[in-house]
This record gives C-alpha cells, structure tokens and sequence, in this order.
C-alpha cells in the first residue's frame, strides 16, 4: 500500500483504493458510509446453539453471560478488532528512520501491539545507518513484509504480468525473499504478513509467501474482496480490500481528526449492535513528516540508480506536529471504547484461523457439503468453518473414490490452489457412461492429491470439460450413492459456473492506479490468474 502522489492534496489514491473517489472524476468525492454488513453470525450463531437446549440450560447461559458483564468480560461476540499497521519503506529519507521509533514508542508506551510491515531494503538502510535504537522500538511490535525494494522497476505486479502461475510463483520467491529473510534476520522476529508495494498485487504471490510460512496478507487494494470482510484466498487468510479503515486516514493537512473520530463512532456503533467486527487501519511512518512521498524518484516507471535518487523536504514543523497529535489523539480515541481490542498479525491470524484444517470430514457431512453444490459453485459456510471451492471438490472427489463402507473421515492438510489455466470453453451438456464418470473421479482426485491444485480440464475420455462441471455432476451422484442409490448408466455434465470469480475484480487501468506504475500500466493477465484461483476464496470466521 502506498496512497496520495502529492502529500499537499487530499490523499486521492488512498480514497480511490477504498472506492471513494472515482479517478475519471476527481471532485466527486462520496464520502456516504458504505452499508456495514454485520460481522456474520457470530453472536447468533451461539444463539443458535442454545435454541434447542433446556430452559435451564438457556438460563444458566444468559446468566453467565451478566456475570462475565459484571466481571468486565464482555462476551467475545460484540468487540470491535482494530487492526493497526503501517507500512514502513521509505528507505531514502533519514528522518522517516525517527518517525517509525517515535510511532513505535507511542504505542509501546500506550501498552498497544501494532504490526510495522517492513520493506527488505529498508531494513538494510537501518543496519547501515546503525539505527538499532529504531530497530529495538519496531520489535517491540509485530513485523511483517512489504517487499523487497517496493518502487524500484519491475515492481511485483509488473513482472508477474509475464509470467504464467508456475513461473510467477517461483520469480516471486526469488525477487522477494531475500529481504524477507534481511527483515527477518534484522529484527530477530519471522514475518508474519505481507502486503503489496501500492497496487502492485499480483496472485503468484500468494503460493510463495505460505510457503515462507507466511498466514497472512494485509493491506488494502482492489484486486480480490469479499464485502469488505477478512477472508481466505490463496491460502492465506487475507485482511484485504476493508471498508473502514481507509475511511479513517488523515487528509492531506491532517485536519480531519474530528470526522475521523465520528466515523469511527458510528462504525463502532454498528459493529458492536451486530456481533462484532474488524477494522484494519495504516499509516505510513513516512507521511507524518515528509513533504512527498519518497518513492515519486520512481514515478510512471522511472528508474534512476542510487546516486539520483532525491530527498525531498521535509514539511513544516507545525505541520509534522498535526501529524503525530492526529495520530495520538484519535489512537487514544479508539483506546476510549469498551469493546475495541487491538490485534497484531499473529493475533488476527488465530483469531481467524481456518476451522476446515482442524476438522475430520466425516460421509454424512460430506453428503450434506455436496448436496448444498448448484451450478454456481460457491464457497460453504458450516457450523465452525469455511468451504472454498477446492476445498468442496476435494471432499466430494474423495469420498466418490473412498471404499464404500469406509467411514474414517476425511482431512484437508494443505491448500488446494486453483487451476494453472483456463479451462476449455462448454456450451452444452455432455453426457457418458458411469464407467468413464466414475474414471475420470478417480483422476481428478489423484490430480488433486499430486498437485494440490484442482484441475484445468476434467478429462472423459476424449471430452474435456471445465472442472466445475464436474463437480456439480459429481456432488449430484456422490449424495445419490451416499444415501445408498445404485450409480447411474449414464451421467451428465452440464455447464456450471465458479460463482467466487465474482469476488474478483476486472481488468481496468483504475485497478493499478499507482503513480510509480508505467502510464497505463494494467494486466489482464494477472487478474485472470487471479480468477483461476476464486476456487480458493472462502470467508474467515473468527474462532474465539
Ligand atoms: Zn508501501
């Protein structure tokens, strides 16, 4: 994340990330509050569970629940979680050094944890600059990832925008880990998220940084959202494409403390009257002193050496001071709330953690998980966790395959990525023998145990069709079978559509607007890969 080109105006791109201001059209800035959507059932789903419970039951509940009021425990359901990061990169401006220490010791001296997303080249510029103060400030707070060089060409995105998903993967890992490994050795502490430079998002990220063992992606773009919520896609749980947070940053002079504070108010309100929610919210060290910011020496793709890049001023001290009285005014603000809890990466990550991964799928619930599969393929949500699309066709295929009377259960111990590539086009049903249907079951589910990826193409025979295709007729028979049916003669498949694609966004130049970005810069290319991997995407529910 990297918003506003010029810190004298309103920060146009930050409003524009969040879908505030149309870029065409500049002035028309709509700051109408976005529809909250309640942070799901959490609060009725323990409702639920004491429905059919005894009365006594119920009463002991309710008065648990007054007593751990009276305690000062207010129950998990209504809290508002605020997740605080900033994204630390300027590595061209010495004071941006002391703005991270001062931020950092503001909070550490306030007893609140945020998470410094470092960037790999500025954390070498802090071991050159023998700042180990500023380092021992920053570790006193989560770490996590910002890339390796952030603005210098290519950034991320432009050269994944070549690159199939194989390739990308592994050009990712070789780019972008060695500054991981420089953040990690810097600051004795593994990184525990990752986030674009700008819009710079490219989806090959995603299979590299889990296997860092990074769980987490968080930052704010347009690429890939699911209402605004956290939710998980690629493997990793992503707090991403928020609706709050980018609401509640400064203006370009620092001067919007007061609507912060009311937004915030009236976010906290509908949070805690519908069972709780998140808001993720940043800063940049950087921007609280600079007069840009540092990375417009790479503006439309420019890409001087070292010795060229400029140090622009800094702002006026009254200026600077707005900045950092903004920042620990309305810190205290959030503080003030009864029900507001500040969260780390790390935190955020158990917080959400994937229910599916501890879970032991037994037939009936598979039974259950393929019968809820229609034609538009969706994630599930069941009692305690989330289904993506692969994780679906998985189970199915599965149990399709297992011993009919075998009933061990069923895992899912690893990401089940998307195809590497478009599936072939279907525009009518195809219809084959339960042999070959029940063949090409048994090929998928290898496909998937060998490749942890779910297939382009399902093959019959000599007839490709799309994989969710497939799946839609393989859930329709795994139920039939389950329920003790005999296998049909023949089967068909019919067309289907992956219904999580829609989570993604289309290719426009909007998209990637970033002033350091080559003029025009867009990549179809990369949002189709991204589609590919909707098969991933599922919603993140909290686990405590
Ligand atoms: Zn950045």
């Amino acid at each position: 994340m990297r918003p506003a080109p010029i810190a004298s105006t309103p920060r146009l791109e930050d409003l524009f990330l969040a879908g505030l201001v149309d870029r065409e059209n500049m002035t028309n800035l709509d700051f109408a509050m976005l529809a909250l959507e309640p942070n799901r059932q959490h609060y009725g789903e323990q409702m639920k569970r004491l429905l059919p419970l005894s009365r006594i039951l119920c009463a002991i509940a309710v008065l648990l629940l007054v007593d751990a009021n009276l305690l000062g425990h207010e129950p998990a359901a209504g809290k508002v979680y605020v997740v605080l990061w900033f994204d630390t990169e300027d590595y061209i401006l010495p004071q941006s050094d002391d703005a991270a220490k001062r931020l950092a010791a503001f909070l550490t001296e306030q007893g609140i944890q945020a998470t410094f997303k470092v960037v790999g080249e500025k954390a070498r510029t802090l071991e050159r600059r023998h700042r180990t103060d500023v380092i021992a400030a920053l570790q006193k707070h989560a770490i996590g990832y910002h890339s390796n060089t952030h603005s210098q060409h290519p950034t991320p995105a432009e050269y994944e925008s070549l690159l199939d998903w194989e390739t990308g993967v592994a050009e990712f890992s070789r780019r972008e880990r060695p500054g991981f490994d420089d953040v990690q050795r810097i600051f004795k502490q593994k990184p525990c998220c990752y986030g674009q430079p700008g819009s710079s998002w490219a989806p090959q990220a995603f299979p590299s940084l889990a296997s860092w063992g990074v769980g987490l992606y968080l930052d704010e773009a347009e690429h890939v959202g699911l209402n605004g919520q956290p939710f998980y896609y690629g493997g990793l749980l992503n707090i991403f494409n928020t609706r709050e947070g980018p609401q509640l940053r400064p203006n370009g002079e620092w001067t919007n403390i007061q609507e912060s504070e009311d937004k915030f108010r009236r976010f906290y309100e509908q949070m805690t009257s519908n069972g709780g929610g998140l808001i993720s919210l940043y800063f940049h060290p950087c921007e609280f002193i600079h007069s840009q910011f540092w990375d417009m020496n790479f503006a439309r793709g420019a890409n001087p050496t070292r010795e060229q890049w400029q140090i622009y001023p800094l702002r006026p001290p009254d200026s600077r001071e707005r900045a950092f009285s903004y920042f620990e005014q309305f810190i205290r603000y959030l503080k003030s709330f009864p029900q507001v809890q500040f969260i780390t990466g790390p935190q955020a990550v158990r917080l959400y953690a994937d229910g599916a991964r501890e879970h032991r799928f037994s037939a009936s619930e598979i039974v259950d998980i393929a019968s809820q599969v229609e034609s538009e393929v969706n994630f599930q949500v069941l009692g305690a966790y989330t289904l993506s699309p692969a994780e679906i066709m998985t189970l199915v295929a599965e149990r399709m395959t297992a011993q009919p009377r075998a009933d061990t259960g069923v895992v899912l111990p690893f990401t089940i990525y998307g195809p590497s590539l478009p599936s072939p086009q279907m525009t009518e049903a195809v219809v084959v023998t339960w042999s070959q249907f029940e063949c090409s079951a048994h090929d998928v589910y290898r496909f998937i145990q060998y490749n942890h990826q779910i297939p382009n193409a399902v093959w019959l025979g000599s007839q490709s069709v799309p994989p969710e295709a497939f799946l839609v007729a393989m859930a329709k028979i795994a139920r039939k079978l389950m329920n003790g049916g005999a296998p049909p003669e023949r089967v068909m498949v019919a067309p289907a559509r992956l219904a999580t694609e829609q989570y993604v966004a289309v290719d426009s130049p909007e998209i990637w607007s970033w002033p350091i970005f080559p003029p025009g810069f867009h990549s179809e290319h990369l949002l189709e890969l991204a589609r590919l991997q909707a098969w991933t995407l599922k919603p993140a529910k909290q686990s405590e």
